[in-house]
């Protein structure tokens, strides 16, 4: 394809074959795509893609390694400021970042800034003799002990930034597995768990020691971490508390949370007969919502055979905040969308299960304070969707247990913590937070860029204290 024309499409396992199974949807550039791909990049002067990039990544100068073929080389620029390349250039929503300034935007098809990303990541795992081990920097502050409560992506970053400062990093996370949100959330078919592992491994192999099955707040306190000599405690615990409708019928059975679905098929294998604890597999299942949380559902309901899988949202297409990639996939595996229609009840079956939902239909009025425009109920328009399974996916906020065993601890009322956003410092001295658990649910690259500057944060607090 020549400079200026449209962007590369990136080739997918087939819709009819990928609904079958748990593999990756999106194959990834070869090195020719990648390299056609790069030759559209102008390499501005002014970098406008870098602005939209939350850890600043020199998004022209990785594209110019990679016209000169020199992957490797620009594998490591991505990572002077991103150590998840190869998560980020899956999952990161690079239409509403790096891409939605792109030049090329303007007239035509972005850059496939992230898709580059991914090559580069992809290109330089397959074909490296393993990853070089940076020495700590300082290899003096091993003497001073790190927490971070959380292993997400916030988690991670925090402490792979301290540990190759040379701070002795020790992550405590509540499940039994690494990786937050990008194993409980996420899906193989978006996130290959090789990846996960990967990055997982190279933060370990800094010398970070991950403890699991570690609930801080019950098991014990951040205040018990500070007394025992931790120089400072970062809070990574994300936003795992879900929000519901609040409607009649909502304590059937065969109504989960869009969390709950995601982690008992992810992390517990809930639909697979050999494992402990099974879900009813679903016939007909409605997923309420249009995030990311909704398609994930929604596409993995698919994959456990359910025969007919509909999205509910009380908007229109043009509202729905899933990345765009992730609507076009669910639309090519067969999902129905029942778009500006709301639940009103939950209508249970004589055993207390869940055989359908009173919706109605909504139109759209005036902008909200969210700037979407406000869907208003259509009077009368009350109508019924049979279903045996619905998921509420409506987004989540943070889990109360730090802030209700935390004293001191200033959060917001509904639940964010509050910090300096220079440093990530909390209302307790030596107490850092950051990613969902701040911000209520974001981006995994927004939870990473809130790591960093805690990072930086807890290095200059433990310096100064230690004068
Ligand atoms: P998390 O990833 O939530 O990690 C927090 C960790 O803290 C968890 O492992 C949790 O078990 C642990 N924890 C909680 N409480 C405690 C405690 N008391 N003690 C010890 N450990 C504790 N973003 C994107 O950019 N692109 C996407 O495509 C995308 N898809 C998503 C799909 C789903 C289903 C969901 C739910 C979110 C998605 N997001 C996506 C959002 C993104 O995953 C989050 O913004 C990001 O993971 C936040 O990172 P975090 O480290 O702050 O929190
Ligand atoms: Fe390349 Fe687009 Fe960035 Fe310009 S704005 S340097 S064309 S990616």
């Amino acid at each position: 394809m020549a400079k200026g024309g449209p962007r590369n499409p990136m080739p997918h396992q087939d819709a009819a074959k990928r609904i079958t199974n748990f593999d990756e949807v999106a194959l990834g550039y070869s090195e020719e795509t990648a390299l056609d791909e790069a030759q559209r990049c102008l390499n501005c002067k002014t970098k406008p893609c870098v602005s939209g990039c939350p850890v600043n990544i020199d998004i022209p100068a990785f594209i110019e390694l990679i016209k000169a073929k020199e992957y490797n080389a620009a594998a490591d620029e991505i990572k002077k400021t991103n150590s998840l390349p190869a998560i980020c250039g899956r999952v990161c929503p690079q239409e509403n970042q790096c891409e939605k300034f792109c030049v090329l935007g303007k007239k035509g098809d972005a850059v496939a800034v992230g898709r580059l990303e991914r090559f580069a990541a992809d290109y330089q795992a397959a074909h490296s003799n393993g990853v070089e081990i940076p020495k700590p920097e300082h290899p003096e502050l091993a003497q001073y002990k790190v927490a971070v409560v959380g292993c997400g992506p916030a988690g991670l970053t925090v402490a792979g930034d301290l540990a190759k400062m040379g701070y002795m990093v020790t992550i405590f996370e509540a499940l039994h597995k690494t990786g937050g949100v990008l194993r409980y959330g996420i899906p193989e078919f978006r996130l290959p768990r090789t990846i996960l592992d990967r990055e997982v491994d190279y933060v370990k192999s800094l010398g970070v020691t991950i403890l699991t099955d570690m609930i801080v707040g019950r098991t014990f306190k951040v205040e018990d971490l500070l007394n025992e000599g931790f120089e400072a405690v970062f809070v990574g615990t994300g936003a795992g508390a879900p929000k519901l409708m609040g409607i009649p019928g909502e304590n059937l059975s065969g109504i989960y949370s869009g969390n709950e679905w995601l982690t008992r098929i992810n992390l517990m294998r809930a639909h697979r007969e050999d494992y402990a604890t099974p879900i009813k597999l679903p016939k007909s299942a409605c997923i309420i919502g249009a995030g990311n949380t909704a398609m994930d559902c929604t596409r993995t309901a698919l994959r456990i055979g359910a025969e007919k899988v509909t999205i509910v949202y009380r908007r229109g297409r043009e509202e729905m905040p899933a990345r765009s990639e992730e609507i076009e996939n669910a639309e090519e595996e067969g999902v129905i969308f029942k778009l500006l229609t709301n639940p009103t009840r939950f209508i249970g079956d004589e055993n207390g299960a869940v055989r359908a939902m009173e919706c109605l239909r909504m139109e759209l009025g005036e902008p909200d304070a969210s700037g979407r425009r406000r869907p208003v109920p259509v009077a009368g328009s009350e109508f019924e969707i049979e279903c045996d399974t619905v998921i509420v996916a409506l987004g989540q906020n943070p889990n109360p247990l730090i802030r209700t065993t935390t004293d001191g601890l200033t959060c917001e009322s509904w639940g964010g913590i509050c910090i300096d956003a220079e440093t990530g410092m909390t209302s307790i001295p030596g107490v850092f937070a950051g990613g969902d658990a701040v911000t209520g649910e974001a981006t995994v690259i927004s939870a990473m860029g809130a790591g960093k500057v805690a990072a930086a944060g807890i290095d200059k607090y433990i310096r100064e204290k230690k004068k």
